[in-house]
């Protein structure tokens, strides 16, 4: 269902619905501890390099995928449901909050 491109994820949903995830985006979005503090701390920097590239994708159970990008950071993982929830499509960008 995946499809992994230079620019950046593509997913597929059962439902039909189509999903395209910037890299930068993704490691920007990244759920894992480090990065949510790193984002509730002050006047930090994300610092993603704008080329940034995933080093390897891996799934996870039947729940998600761990992206490792290409700036050494391997802890990101990306449940279907976080996913879904972030899609970036127009369709879905109106209804979503700045909840979570
Ligand atoms: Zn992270
Ligand atoms: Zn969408």
């Amino acid at each position: 269902m995946e499809r992994v491109g230079a620019s950046g994820l593509r997913i597929v949903w059962a439902d039909g619905h189509e999903s395209l995830y910037a890299w930068r985006d993704l490691r920007a979005l990244c759920p894992c501890a480090a990065c949510r503090e790193a984002e509730s701390a002050p006047g930090l920097p994300m610092g993603v390099p704008s080329d940034i590239q995933p080093a390897s994708i891996e799934p996870v159970g039947n729940y998600g995928i761990n992206i490792r990008f290409s700036d050494g950071h391997t802890t990101g993982i990306f449940s279907f449901d976080f996913l879904r929830r972030h899609c970036r499509c127009e369709a879905c960008l109106p209804t979503q909050s700045t909840e979570g």
